[in-house]
Formats: structure tokens, C-alpha cells, sequence
């Protein structure tokens, strides 16, 4: 943990923030961290990877503690599996996207994306294929050639729809414009904020960096919270495109630690 100096600089109000003079752990810069350091420090999320890379530091320490527990490295049987499901990725990306750099896949799904919706804005005058009459009627015929019952995929389609939603996709549907006029309200709080005190508020876009909303603006719909809490600059964070991808619209902290952070954010006041 090299942390190498603690500077306070003015926050908010007359109030000091403590900032951590640190130096990366993968690549020796030297940066500002607000967060107190945990055993190791990375100057971005760029450098985090590498270091959990075979060879990295974290991959050091990891295979250190490993072979303190079990006395052995990485069990071959699981590295030999790993290169082998990585291999049949590989394969797979290459044939369905014709290549393998995550960068260029994303392209091309987004490509893929837009020719689908502006097929469908053409075709149908919406992006919602559950808006569409004609796809309703299709469905409705299968599932009473099926004896009512919805096919197998399509059951576990409303399943997983009841999982992550915690409703059927008809209702789901209801929710669309609600959930847009949410998604609008917390973008307009989102971009209100100090983004600029951000780390990484610098690589902004081009730069590789991507602003994230740690507890999702999918989750703040649905379980009801102010778009002010989840817009508010205790919620964000600049995060690495790719990382954020994956994301998706998972959270990376608990509601509980959201409120925490938010109050200290804003002492309390809205
Ligand atoms: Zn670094």
C-alpha cells in the first residue's frame, strides 16, 4: 500500500478533503485517491487488469495464497479448462462477429443493434417488438397451437423476466414510459453534479472511461428510489468502458451503502 504523502484540499463549504498521494502499484505513477488505500493501489482500472493478468502482482499474491492453502499453484485441470473455454470463446466471437477484440465486437453488436431498431422503426413505427400487434397476434397463435401453454423458451423468458423485474413482461411493458421519464430525470440530476471532481472524469468517452451509476438506474426504478439519491454524485463513478459493459445494469454497492454515502455526500439535506 504506497501510499506516499495525505494532502487536504478545500471540499465543500469550509471543509477539507483528505486526498492519498499514492503511487500505482502496477505502473509507478503517481495519483491523487480520495478512497483510502487497500493493500494495493491502481491508478485506473487499466492497470487492475493487468495486474490480475497470469503474471500480474494480484496474480502473484493470489498464487501465493493459493499454494500456502493447498500447498500446490493452480490446479493445472482447472488453467488446462480455463484456455480451453477461453479458445471456444474465441471461436465463437470470431465466427459470429469475425473478430476477437472486445472493442470491435461492441462495434459490431452496436451496428447490428441500430440495423435491427431502424428496421423495425420502419417497418413497425417502434423499437418494442411487445408494442407490436402483429408479433402479439404471432405469439398468441403459437401458444394456442401449443394448447395455451407458453413454449419452453418463452417460459423461462417470463421467468427470468419475473426474476430481474419482479414482473410479468406485460407489466413491464405498462412501466416503459414511467421507467423512461425516470431514466431522463436521473440523467439531467446526473449531469448536474461536480462530475469534474471525479477521478477519471478526464478520459471522459474517447478516453476509455465511462460514467457509471453504482447502484443502477434500473434497480433505483425498481425498487422506488428518488432519482435525486441515484443521480447524486455520491452514486457515480468514472469506470472503465469495457468494465462498465459488463456491468450492465448490475450495482456494484447495496442500497444501505448508497444511503450511507449519500448522506455524507449531502450531510442529510436534499
Ligand atoms: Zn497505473
Amino acid at each position: 500500500m504506497p501510499i506516499l504523502k495525505i494532502k487536504y484540499i478545500p471540499g465543500k463549504g469550509n471543509r477539507k478533503r483528505r486526498v492519498f498521494v499514492c503511487q500505482c502499484d502496477q505502473c509507478d505513477k503517481i495519483f491523487d485517491r480520495y478512497g483510502k488505500p487497500k493493500a494495493f493501489v491502481f491508478c485506473t482500472n487499466k492497470c487492475r487488469y493487468e495486474a490480475q493478468r497470469k503474471g500480474g502482482i494480484l496474480d502473484i499474491r493470489n498464487r501465493r495464497l493459493f499454494r500456502e492453502k493447498h500447498g500446490v499453484d493452480y490446479p493445472m485441470q482447472i488453467e488446462a479448462f480455463a484456455e480451453k473455454q477461453d479458445e471456444i470463446r474465441r471461436q465463437t466471437m470470431q465466427e459470429r462477429y469475425d473478430t476477437t477484440v472486445p472493442n470491435k465486437i461492441w462495434a459490431v453488436k452496436k451496428r447490428q443493434q441500430e440495423k435491427r431498431r431502424q428496421t423495425m422503426l420502419k417497418r413497425y413505427g417502434t423499437i418494442h417488438p411487445t408494442q407490436v400487434s402483429e408479433f402479439i397476434e404471432k405469439q398468441r397463435a403459437t401458444m394456442e397451437e401449443n394448447g395455451g401453454y407458453p413454449l419452453q423458451n418463452e417460459k423461462t423468458r417470463i421467468k427470468s423476466f419475473i426474476s430481474r423485474f419482479g414482473m410479468s413482461p406485460e407489466e413491464y411493458t405498462k412501466t416503459l414510459p414511467e421507467r423512461e421519464t425516470y431514466q431522463r430525470v436521473v440523467r439531467s440530476i446526473t449531469e448536474q453534479q461536480a462530475l469534474a471532481t471525479l477521478l477519471h472524469f478526464d478520459k471522459r468517452g474517447a478516453g476509455g472511461y465511462d460514467l457509471d451509476h453504482k447502484f443502477s438506474i434500473a434497480e433505483g426504478f425498481k425498487q422506488s428510489i428518488l432519482p435525486a439519491i441515484i443521480g447524486n454524485i455520491a452514486n457515480l463513478e468514472f469506470i472503465d468502458s469495457s468494465a462498465n459493459r459488463s456491468k450492465g445494469s448490475k450495482c456494484s454497492i447495496t442500497l444501505p451503502n448508497l444511503f450511507k454515502s449519500f448522506d455524507k455526500h449531502t450531510q442529510g439535506q436534499l
